[in-house]
C-alpha cells in the first residue's frame, strides 16, 4: 500500500544533503510551525455490565440472552448494532422468553438450563418464536435444535451455504457469500467450531468442508430454531480486530464478506421472523450504499494535485477527506514537506468547503506496527522521529505519530479539528486504537475491508483484543489506486464490488493516492459517473460522523393509539441527519416530518440535533 516509491524519495533525499541552502530554508518555515494544544486523556474503561449497557425497553427487540460467562457477547453486540436490530441483553431467561425472538449465546451447556426451561423454551417456539442458538451441546437440548451430534474440531476451513435454503440466507446471494472462508488451511488448526450431524426432521442450511452440518434449522409447531456450530467471537470480532487465520482471499479491491455473511443472517433471521418488524438502516437517506472518497497524501509533489481532485469532486457534487503525513524531519524515506507551499496547498483545500482533513501519520513508516505505544508527552518540536531504512525507524512511538500529527493540523489550518487517522503502509499496531482515543481522535480507516473480511464500519477494540470497545469506529478501506491493473481498467470491477455492498447496506471506501492527477482522477471521474443511483459519493469523515451519531442514537418502539399504527420514540446523543429505518409492513402516513420514500416501507428522519428527543407516528397502509 506504499505511495511512495523509496528509489526516488531516497533522490530526492540526497539532493536535499547537497544543496544545504533549501534545508537551511525549509528548518526555519518548520520552525515557525504552530502547535495546538493536544491534551492526553487518560485510559477509561467502560465496565458496564452488557445487561445495564443494552436494557429491555420494548417487545420487539430480539432478546440477547447470553448464557455463559465463558465469553463475553461482545461479538454479538458488533452484529445486532451494525445490522440496525433492536436488542436488549439478559441473562434470565424467563425475561428473554417475553420476547418472540431469542439468541442464546456463546453456548448451550449441560448447565445452561433446567428441564423445566427448555421445556418453557420449546413451548415458545412451538407458539411461532424463534431462537438462534450458538453451539448447543447437550443431549437435553438435541431435539429441540434438531441434532443427533456434535463434533468438535479445530481443522473445517470453510462453510458452504445451501442457497435458498431458508428465508435467513436470503442477502447471501453472490457466491463469495455462499461460500466463506474460515481460514486459511496453510494453518493446522484453526479455532473450534462444531459439525453436527442433523436430526431426522431438521434442514441443513450450511456445511463445513468435512461435510458436517454448521448450521441446523428445526422446524417446531408454529416456529423454528436456528442452531449454529461456530461462534460469532470467531468469525464477526476475531476478523474485525485482524487475528483471523488468514481466512481473506483477498488483501483489497474485492467483495470479501467473510464476517458480513454471519450478521446478514440474524438481519434476514430477525426481517423474516418479525412481523411488523423495525429495523435501523446502516445507510443515510434511503440510500443503499456511499462511496466514501479518501486520498492519502504522502510525498511533497502530492499536494498540488490535491486542488484537481478536489475541484473535479466539487464539480461531481462530492467531497473527500485528505490524509496529511506531517512530515518536518528529513530521514532515509524523504525530506521534510510539511510547511511552505504544501500547507499553503492543504489551505487553499480548506477554502473550497467542504472537504475534511485528516492524519497519515509523521514519518509514513513501515514499523508503525511495531513501535511502542510512547508516554504520551511526545510534541513538536522535540519529538524527532526518523525512518532509517526500508521497515526501521529511530525516536518514533505510536503516540508521536498520532498526537503530534494532530498538533500540527490543528495548529496550522484554521478551523481544523483532526479526528481521523490513517496509518502509513496500513500498518496496524495493536496500541494504536489507546493511542487515537486518549488524544481525541474518533475515526480510523486503516484495515482493508477484505482483510478483515467486513465491509461495514464498526466498533474498533480497545489493544485489537476481545474485551472492550475503545470509543473509536473502524471505516475498513475497499479499494486503493496502487494494486495492478491500474485504477483506469479496474472501474467495472469496483462497480461490481459496489453493487454486491449495497445489497447488504454495506459501505465502499477508496483511497487515491493524490501524487498525480491525470489517469487516476479521469478514472474516479469515470466511477462517481458511472454509480449506481442508490450510492451516494460523498466524502470519508462526513460519513463517519453520520456512522458515530447512528451508533449513539437510542430508539424505541412503543403501541400507537390504534391497532394499525405505532409510535417512533429517538433520541439522539449528538447532531445526526439522514437517519432512516425500514418497516416490514408498509406505511400509509408518517408524522413528524419523517419523509416516507416511495416504496413505502421507510422512512427518513428529519435532522436531529445533539440530546433531541422525537416521535413518530406511523400509520400503517392496513
Ligand atoms: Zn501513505
Amino acid at each position: 500500500m506504499a505511495a511512495m516509491r523509496p528509489a526516488l524519495l531516497l533522490a530526492i533525499a540526497l539532493l536535499a544533503v547537497a544543496f544545504p541552502a533549501f534545508s537551511q530554508n525549509a528548518a526555519i518555515q518548520i520552525s515557525q510551525l504552530r502547535v495546538a494544544d493536544v491534551p492526553v486523556h487518560p485510559l477509561t474503561h467502560d465496565t458496564t455490565d452488557p445487561t445495564v449497557a443494552f436494557p429491555e425497553l420494548f417487545p420487539m427487540q430480539v432478546a440477547l440472552y447470553w448464557s455463559s460467562d465463558d465469553e463475553n457477547p461482545l461479538a454479538m453486540i458488533h452484529t445486532l448494532r451494525e445490522m440496525g436490530v433492536p436488542f436488549f441483553v439478559t441473562r434470565d431467561i424467563d425475561q428473554a422468553l417475553r420476547h418472540r425472538l431469542i439468541i442464546i449465546y456463546p453456548d448451550v451447556g449441560p448447565k445452561t438450563f433446567t428441564g423445566p426451561q427448555i421445556e418453557a423454551l420449546a413451548q415458545h417456539i412451538r407458539e411461532g418464536g424463534s431462537a438462534f442458538a450458538v453451539n448447543a451441546l447437550t443431549g437435553a437440548v438435541k431435539p429441540l435444535f434438531g441434532f443427533r451430534d456434535a463434533v468438535a474440531s479445530r481443522r473445517r476451513f470453510r462453510v458452504d451455504f445451501v442457497p435458498n435454503s431458508d428465508a435467513i440466507l436470503r442477502y447471501l446471494n453472490r457466491a463469495e457469500e455462499q461460500s466463506v472462508p474460515l481460514g486459511s488451511t496453510k494453518y493446522a488448526d484453526i479455532f473450534w467450531t462444531n459439525g453436527y450431524t442433523p436430526a431426522a426432521n431438521a434442514t441443513v442450511l450450511a456445511r463445513y468442508d468435512d461435510g458436517s452440518a454448521a448450521l441446523v434449522r428445526n422446524t417446531i409447531g408454529q416456529g423454528s430454531t436456528y442452531l449454529c456450530g461456530i461462534s460469532y467471537h470467531e468469525v464477526v470480532l476475531r476478523n474485525q480486530v485482524n487475528r483471523d487465520y488468514d481466512a481473506e482471499r483477498h488483501y483489497a479491491n474485492a467483495f470479501e464478506p467473510g464476517a458480513d455473511v454471519w450478521m446478514l443472517l440474524l438481519r434476514a433471521w430477525y426481517e423474516s421472523n418479525t412481523p411488523g418488524g423495525v429495523r435501523l438502516a446502516s445507510i443515510p437517506d434511503g440510500q443503499d450504499s456511499v462511496l466514501l472518497l479518501s486520498h492519502d497524501v504522502d510525498w511533497e509533489n502530492s499536494f498540488a494535485p490535491m486542488l484537481d481532485f478536489a475541484r473535479m469532486e466539487t464539480a461531481a457534487h462530492a467531497r473527500s477527506t485528505f490524509f496529511i503525513q506531517t512530515k518536518y524531519v528529513s530521514d532515509a524515506n524523504s525530506v521534510s514537506f510539511f510547511y511552505g507551499k504544501d500547507l499553503d496547498y492543504l489551505r487553499q483545500i480548506k477554502a473550497l468547503g467542504g472537504f475534511t482533513v485528516g492524519s497519515h501519520s509523521i514519518i509514513h513508516s513501515r514499523a508503525f506496527n511495531r513501535f511502542d505505544l510512547g508516554d504520551g508527552a511526545e510534541s513538536f518540536p522535540s519529538y524527532q522521529p526518523r525512518g532509517t531504512g526500508f521497515d526501521s525507524a529511530t525516536g518514533a512511538t505510536v503516540f508521536g505519530e498520532v498526537r503530534v500529527s494532530k498538533e500540527l493540523l490543528d495548529g496550522n489550518l484554521a478551523g481544523q479539528r483532526t479526528i481521523f487517522f490513517r496509518a502509513g503502509h496500513l500498518r496496524f499496531p495493536p496500541s494504536l486504537p489507546e493511542a487515537l482515543v486518549r488524544t481525541g481522535y474518533l475515526f480510523d480507516s486503516s484495515f482493508t475491508a477484505d482483510d478483515v473480511l467486513t465491509h461495514f464500519p464498526y466498533a474498533l477494540p480497545l489493544g485489537l483484543d476481545f474485551d472492550e470497545d475503545s470509543g473509536l469506529y473502524e471505516f475498513p478501506l475497499t479499494f486503493e489506486d496502487e494494486e495492478q491493473p491500474p485504477l483506469p481498467q479496474r472501474i467495472d470491477a469496483m462497480l461490481d464490488v459496489i453493487r454486491a455492498n449495497a445489497e447488504n447496506q454495506a459501505i465502499n471506501v477508496i483511497l487515491i493516492h493524490s501524487n498525480q492527477a491525470g489517469p487516476k482522477l479521469a478514472a474516479e471521474q469515470t466511477l462517481l459517473r458511472e454509480l449506481p443511483s442508490d450510492v451516494t459519493a460523498t466524502d470519508l469523515q462526513s460519513f463517519a460522523e453520520f456512522w458515530r451519531g447512528h451508533e449513539r442514537l437510542r430508539w424505541e418502539v412503543q403501541p400507537g393509539s390504534a391497532a394499525n399504527k405505532l409510535r417512533l420514540v429517538v433520541t439522539a446523543a449528538e447532531a445526526v441527519s439522514g437517519i432512516t429505518f425500514e418497516f416490514q409492513k408498509a406505511i400509509a402516513e408518517v408524522t413528524g416530518g419523517a419523509r416516507l420514500l416511495p416504496d413505502r416501507h421507510r422512512i427518513v428522519l428529519p435532522a436531529l440535533a445533539a440530546g433531541e428527543n422525537a416521535a413518530f407516528d406511523i400509520g400503517y397502509a392496513d
